[in-house]
């Protein structure tokens, strides 16, 4: 089968990979001469909307999926009435938009935190008013990783928080103090059979995904799987899906969705019995899903900004090493570290061993 992917960073290498035992054959549309999953695959080297470009990627594809939330979503509704793409086109345009997207958490009766959309000033004023401080001032669109995100504590900080932001349209959200995060990566097939891995807890720092540690019987695994079924089913969903919520007490709050293969399922290439990107290749090409049993305890730790040493890393048991490829910027994911153990004594005390390893640059 060939696959067209737009994007072609690390999510884009890692499902080529999943891809070799299906003898999968890869093209992917990224306008970055150094996109690092170009080692597994064509590259065509150009803009997401570069209409010939396009045209290249459809010739070369008998099935589309994008690994990215830039692309627009009219982009993605065009390559769907020549081949098969997914996730569908309203899902990236959900996603892609904050205030979409809780929209559509509420009309599902899915909780989520108090939340306003801004597009002004004047608004965010009403909007404090209303929320409350503290609370995060988020931009609808592009903001990733904890970028395009402001706390507001005190007064002061409100003034000119929406010129701040870049007089873009916003949401205010109320500050959760969260008890953890966690997150839920889920599959459905072009039958609509749904498969969804363990809860996953994760621990960010300045934003970003630090750590990720699947849970086994965990009490919120059938209240998240719950609330990502009523998303998948009500969206006609087709891929891999990630659902990002808050914890407080025995409640969920739903952050964000991403419509794609995502870094706090990573665990699942060594972990589970069948990786979030084998499965998303399998939904989108119309194959039977495999099972997302975990297979032992295990978490995943972020490379960024700075590889460590990876001798050393290697030494510690259990661990499974993953270098991008990508040139090293502070900020920016290079890599990541899955850990396996034969318990969760045994794990805690290897991720100890790793994390005292761990360079990380966050910027
Ligand atoms: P996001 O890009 O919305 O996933 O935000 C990145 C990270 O910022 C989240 O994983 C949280 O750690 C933190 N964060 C975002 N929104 C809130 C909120 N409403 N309350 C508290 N922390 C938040």
């Amino acid at each position: 089968m060939r696959i067209g992917v737009i994007g072609g960073g690390q999510l884009g290498r890692m499902l080529a990979e999943a891809g070799a035992g299906f003898d999968a054959r890869f093209t992917f549309l990224d306008p970055s001469e150094s996109a690092c999953a170009a080692v597994h695959g064509r590259h065509i080297q150009a803009d997401w909307n570069d209409t010939a470009a396009l045209e290249q990627l459809l010739a070369a594809s008998d099935a589309i999926t994008f690994e990215f939330e830039n692309v627009s979503s009219d982009v993605v509704a065009m390559l769907a009435e020549q081949r098969p793409a997914y996730p569908p086109a309203r899902a990236l345009a959900t996603a892609r938009d904050r205030w979409s997207e809780k929209s559509l958490f509420r009309s599902l009766d899915i909780p989520l935190p108090p939340v306003a959309k801004i597009d002004s000033q004047a608004d965010l004023d009403a909007a404090v008013a209303d929320i409350g401080l503290p609370a995060v001032l988020k931009t609808r669109t592009l903001g990733y990783d904890g970028k395009g995100q402001k706390v507001l504590r005190q007064a002061d900080d409100v003034t000119d928080a929406f010129a701040e932001l870049g007089n873009v349209p916003l949401v205010l959200e109320g500050f959760i103090d969260f008890d953890h995060e966690v997150s839920v990566v889920a599959v459905r097939g072009r039958d609509g059979e749904t498969r969804v891995w363990p809860l996953v807890r994760n621990e960010h720092r300045q934003g970003m995904l630090h750590c990720s540690v699947p849970q086994i019987d965990h009490p919120l695994q059938a209240q998240a799987e719950d609330y990502a079924n009523r998303v998948l089913a009500e969206l006609d969903y087709v891929g891999v899906m990630a659902f990002e919520f808050f914890v407080q007490g025995d409640t969920l709050l739903a952050n964000e969705i991403a419509p794609r293969v995502h870094n706090s399922g990573h665990w699942t290439i060594e972990g589970a019995e069948t990786s979030q990107f084998e499965n998303h290749l399998r939904a989108v090409c119309g194959l039977p899903l495999g099972s997302t049993t975990r297979l032992a305890p295990c978490a995943m730790l972020n490379v960024i900004g700075a590889l460590p040493e990876r001798d050393a890393v290697l030494a510690v048991p259990g661990t499974r090493w993953h270098d991008y490829g990508k040139a090293p910027r502070p900020g920016r994911k290079i890599g990541h570290i899955t850990v396996l153990a034969a318990s969760d004594a045994q794990l805690q005390e290897r991720l100890n061993a790793v994390q005292r390893l761990l360079t990380n640059d966050l910027g």
